[in-house]
């Protein structure tokens, strides 16, 4: 049986960042203001160990939110030492966070190594310098590049998320990016539509008609596309979408954009239709049986039974089947 993975998140927002990536606002994204107390820490991770169930699993820390080697290395060793003795217990497994592609050299990642960091994830967000350039990164790809290679001469797990509609981004652009991504050896990504958010570059661009955000139809069509990349080359995708955090959820800090609280659900949905709509239309009168993965029902049925309605309009009634047996994303159907 696979070992059930679980990440403790602890958000350590903007310290000082130099930066000011158009889409950025650090505090708003996080939906924390402060920097947490080491009080603060221990306490989301003895929060977090006591809800875990599973006895086969595999925990792991995850310091997300800013940059975090891009902070001073004493503050990042503090940070770290904290986590340790859970990882001399055994509590925990591992540490992972994230991080800008110019923030890596090999005094950090010799630091990181021996605080037992497994994972890291670099914001690489595209590919293409230009829309690098345009989205203010500060960095370009051979900067990506570079850190790429770094992270794993030194032994770590890769991480390389990107991001899809920034200024000058297109459909092409970032499935290249995917595919750089996979080319670098990454094991994991995680895909994130631009979303619009207060009291960034972006919003006074959104305001003054010199930055259109993807509609949530357009960033589905494309994420549609970039999944199955990444699927077929073995790269786990974390996260489709923004987290939805509280701030974003309940306030008005997202003024436009893509942002769905389901987005992933969305994208397997119209995933799904393209496999589901194949099947042969007979007649009004019949009635469709179809078997898909256990793990992958709800996407085949459709957000909001969205497949499921798409298909009564062309059979009498439709059936899915949960099938374990079946255990890649293919449906076997009976008229
Ligand atoms: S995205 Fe990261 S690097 Fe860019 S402004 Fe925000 S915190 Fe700084």
């Amino acid at each position: 049986m696979s070992k059930k993975h679980y990440t403790i998140p602890v958000f350590i927002p903007e310290l000082a960042c130099p930066f000011q990536c158009v889409f950025c606002n650090q505090r708003k994204i996080t939906g924390k203001q402060l920097v947490p107390e080491d009080s603060e820490i221990i306490f989301i991770i003895e929060n977090h160990l006591k809800t875990f169930k599973e006895k086969e699993r595999i925990i792991e820390i995850g310091f997300f939110g800013g940059s975090f080697t891009g902070i001073p290395l004493q503050q990042q060793q503090h940070f770290l030492e904290l986590v340790q003795p859970y990882i001399k217990k055994k509590k925990i497994q591992g540490i992972r966070l994230s991080t800008r592609p110019d923030y890596i050299n090999d005094k950090v990642l010799e630091l990181l190594k021996k605080m037992n960091v497994t994972t890291i994830e670099l914001g690489a967000q595209s590919f293409d310098d230009e829309v690098l350039k345009k989205s203010y990164r500060g960095h370009t790809a051979g900067q990506t590049t570079e850190a790429a290679k770094q992270i794993l001469d030194h032994g770590f797990d890769l991480g390389l998320q990107m991001m899809i509609g920034l200024p000058g981004d297109t459909l092409e652009k970032s499935l290249a990016t995917a595919r750089k991504i996979i080319d670098l050896g990454a094991s994991n990504t995680r895909i994130y539509p631009t979303v619009v958010i207060k009291d960034t570059a972006l919003h006074q661009w959104y305001k003054n008609g010199k930055y259109q955000p993807l509609t949530l139809d357009e960033a589905v069509d494309w994420v549609k596309e970039i999944l199955p990349v990444f699927e077929n080359a073995g790269v786990k995708v974390i996260r489709v979408g923004l987290h939805p955090s509280e701030g974003l959820l309940s306030g008005d800090e997202l003024t436009a954009g893509p942002f769905h609280p389901s987005f992933r659900e969305l994208v397997l949905t119209e995933i799904w239709w393209n496999l589901l709509k194949t099947i042969p239309e007979k007649t009004k009168h019949k009635t469709l049986i179809i078997h898909v993965p256990e793990k992958e029902l709800n996407y085949a049925v459709g957000y909001k039974g969205k497949n499921r309605k798409r298909l009564l309009t062309r059979y009498k009634a439709v059936k899915f089947i949960a099938d374990k047996q079946i255990a890649r994303r293919e449906a076997f159907f009976v008229v």
